[in-house]
């Protein structure tokens, strides 16, 4: 028998190397095996024949191998092996890929199970690296595990089976109330149905369960963070300034930054620190909100700090600050890393004696040997690179001062009350009037040499163009475009005449800074990069965004990168690039075209896509979550989120003995550092 304690070497068909691999996914013991969910099932419950498929469409077909199939070498050290397949009626063509265990799972005359896409190609029946089963798999549900850190799904899920032959959990983490109310199956038959399901309902029981069970947690978990005791706070704000900071303001704010402000200093005004999260769009005018808090702190002798990501971020911020507080005696300094030990050593000096009202700089200021007078209002920009993890860390620094987070990243008003369910929330839902749109347009790929010309049109007349690949390498997956080989290609054809930067996430943070440099400072006209350069940069020169593949992004992510350009006073084009046929992704682009409000677009992408992603995404810094970040519809959140409440309502901090086995699972989503008792 297991135990849920269990070392996982102990479980049958895991030696020491396997267990290390498993290790590297977070996998000690066999509790956080049995965790390791499969991503969807291979349907074998209902098998077709081949002309019964829906060409374009995955299916499973039971055919015979006419003959084992051999290695053909081709071009750049591909080997393809192919062979045909037949049902009795029709054949189907099959090829694969650099796998040679082929000739050995595959052997002529016998008969296999593929699952995999059938396309028709001139009335020919073709699957590319179908997946095989064998016959005696026909009726069953099979676990499609994640292939990570070299543990393929094959064998993830034979150790599963051999797991779960002898473990089942003993134990029921949801009180029986609840389970009941809500309608939940049982955890023993949830572990066991969730990897090896009989059919699909069964699956579908057990996700339900799982999921529903670990949105609460994640609620649970994010409440017991906000109302555990923040400590006090001597930086307590007397006086209101704004009013002032408003006359020399050279707009008027929209409503929704007047209410932000308000809420900051309210919050500023207790000796409980303020914890509050400021979400609001590309160009809604956060950093305006930020600058009066500081502005009132500072009148009160208070002094704050604002955190960057980069170094480049922080000087962007600095120069905005530095127009804010113009003629007003706020005194503002810009502290980095890169500066010359001299000039750091005076900056610090003046922050010591109180002679500098804000500093800004990365998050090295507040971890490093810099002392503050007063330190009372912390301010971190583009939250999603400061995790729940950080912002405790961040609250428990000096004499807890009072923190805002700044992000960028617009989520529908449900789902950010439990993402930042540690926080309270400030949206700026507005953009400030006459703010131009950037253009959109989505086209196929046979539009590129026309999208070349366009961009070429416009690095002539001196601007700047970006272009986004969904991947760093190619070889990641063979169907979409990597920056790395993308560039080197462009760099030798169409903008060979034009100086380019290459950044990607698998370059060092140096690397990313001096690329990111030139860029900023015109050096480079056209920029080839992956995701990374969503964060907060500013080049108001830079007017046309390109982004390949935009199938593959989610449609916030699209309206994070979008919102690069349009930032100047030149006219800006975002050009979406896309081969996708389906109509669901067909929609999800037309949305980018007809909306530039990210609010609407996230609200878009939930109803489309379902929540998951929102909680999928790295970005928001939460814990890793092993199957919420699956979930496509909105009810069970809604209902976890009722639960969640009730719960709380009655015992807030979970102290009763029902609830035990609750807190122990929130102790294990939040790997216990976070949750303070
Ligand atoms: P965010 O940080 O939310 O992307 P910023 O604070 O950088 O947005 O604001 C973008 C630009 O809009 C800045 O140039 C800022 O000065 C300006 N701005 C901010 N608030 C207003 C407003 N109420 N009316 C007009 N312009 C504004
Ligand atoms: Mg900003």
């Amino acid at each position: 028998m297991l135990e849920e304690t269990t070392d996982i070497r102990f479980v049958k068909g895991v030696g020491e190397q396997r267990a290390k691999l498993f290790k590297k996914l977070g996998v000690e013991t066999v509790a956080d095996l049995v965790r390791l969910y499969p991503r969807s099932y291979r349907d074998l419950t209902n098998l077709r024949m081949i002309s019964e498929c829906v060409p374009g469409e995955v299916c499973s077909v039971r055919a015979v191998v006419n003959s084992t199939p051999v290695g053909v070498r081709v071009k750049n050290g591909i080997t393809l092996y192919k062979t045909e397949a037949t049902d009795g009626r029709d054949v189907v063509h099959l090829t694969y890929f650099n796998n040679r265990y082929i000739p050995t799972l595959l052997q002529g005359g016998r008969e296999y199970i593929f699952t995999g896409k059938l396309n028709l190609n001139r009335g020919r029946y073709e699957m590319l690296s179908p997946v095989i089963d064998n016959l005696s798999s026909a009726g069953r549900m099979m676990p499609v595990y994640p292939q990570t850190a070299g543990l393929t799904s094959r064998v993830i899920e034979s150790v599963m089976r051999n797991a779960l032959a002898v473990y089942s959990p003993g134990y029921e983490t949801l009180p029986e109330s609840l389970r009941e109310k809500y309608k939940l199956c049982p955890l023993g038959f949830a572990v066991r149905n969730i990897h090896f399901p009989e059919n699909a309902a069964d699956a579908l029981a057990a996700k339900k369960r799982l999921m529903f069970e670990e949105l609460l947690v994640l609620q649970l978990g994010m409440a017991k963070l906000k109302n555990h005791d923040r400590g006090f706070t001597d930086a307590v704000i007397k006086t209101d300034y704004t009013e002032e900071f408003l006359e020399k303001l050279p707009f008027t704010l929209t409503i929704a930054q007047s209410n932000a402000i308000s809420d900051g200093i309210r919050d500023m005004g207790l000796h409980e620190p303020m914890n509050r999260l400021l979400q609001g769009d590309v160009g809604s005018g956060k950093t305006c909100v930020a600058a009066a808090l500081v502005y009132t702190a500072a009148k009160n002798g208070i002094q704050s700090a604002l955190m960057a990501p980069t170094g480049i971020l922080a000087t962007q911020h600095y120069r905005s600050f530095l127009s804010f507080f113009e003629g007003t005696g706020i005194r503002t300094a810009l502290l980095l890393g890169s500066m010359k030990a001299k000039e750091k050593c005076e900056i610090k000096q003046k922050i010591a004696d109180g002679e500098i009202d804000l500093v800004i700089g990365t998050h090295a200021i507040i971890q490093k040997d810099v002392s503050f007078r007063r330190l009372g209002l912390v301010i971190t920009d583009e939250q999603h690179r400061f995790g729940v993890a950080q912002r405790m860390s961040l609250a428990s620094k000096g004499d807890n001062p009072h923190t805002l987070v700044m992000s960028a990243t617009p989520i529908p008003r449900t789902l950010a009350l439990i993402i930042y369910g540690d926080l309270d929330l400030s949206v700026l839902d507005e953009l400030p009037p006459g703010r131009q749109t950037v253009d959109t347009y989505v086209v196929d790929s046979s539009y590129h040499e026309r999208v070349y010309a366009f961009i070429r049109k416009y690095l002539d007349r001196g601007f700047q163009a970006y272009i986004v690949c969904p991947l760093v390498e190619e070889s990641e997956s063979a169907d979409y475009i990597g920056a790395v080989e993308y560039s080197k290609k462009l760099r030798s054809t169409a903008f060979r005449d034009y100086p380019t930067g290459l950044l990607h996430g698998k370059m060092k943070q140096s690397e990313k800074d001096s690329v990111m440099a030139d860029f900023v400072s015109g050096k480079t006209k056209l920029l080839i990069a992956t995701t990374v350069i969503e964060v907060g940069v500013d080049v108001p020169n830079a007017v046309i965004m390109v982004i390949e593949d935009a199938d593959r992004f989610g449609l916030s992510q699209l309206h994070q990168l979008r919102g690069r350009v349009g930032r100047g006073s030149e006219k800006s084009s975002c050009i979406l690039i896309s081969d996708a046929k389906s109509p669901a992704a067909k929609k999800r682009l037309e949305i980018m075209k007809k909306s530039n409000d990210g609010f609407r677009i996230a609200d878009e992408d939930l109803r489309l896509r379902g929540p998951g992603d929102f909680f999928g995404e790295k970005q928001h810094g939460l814990p890793a979550l092993h199957i919420a970040d699956m979930l496509d519809d909105m009810v069970l959140c809604n209902r976890s989120a009722e639960a969640a409440k009730e719960l709380l309502a009655d015992d807030p901090m979970l102290e009763k003995e029902e609830n035990s086995s609750l807190d122990k699972e929130i102790k294990a989503l939040f790997k216990d550092k976070y949750i303070m008792n």
